[in-house]
């Protein structure tokens, strides 16, 4: 994985914790996804969370899992 695609990552997770508020968790699949979206795309699932403090701790899990996912032995 590319320093580039990190960063990208990184600057996705910064953008949703901003405006937390325009995001919710799908319940099926824990993606993070657009408040307007009715159902989501990855799984069709309609169940979300759409609590702030959830999302912004969601974000950060997802930025640093991103980072981490070439050493996957750091979640041995
Ligand atoms: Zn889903």
């Amino acid at each position: 994985m590319s320093d580039a695609h990190m960063a990208e990552r990184a600057a996705r997770a910064e953008k949703i914790i901003a405006a937390a508020d325009q995001f919710k968790i799908c319940e099926g699949c824990d993606s993070i996804l657009a408040e307007r979206v009715t159902s989501c795309p990855n799984c069709h699932g309609y169940r979300f969370n759409p609590d702030r403090d959830e999302v912004i701790a969601h974000a950060r899990l997802l930025a640093s899992r991103a980072q981490t996912s070439v050493t996957s032995s750091d979640f041995d």
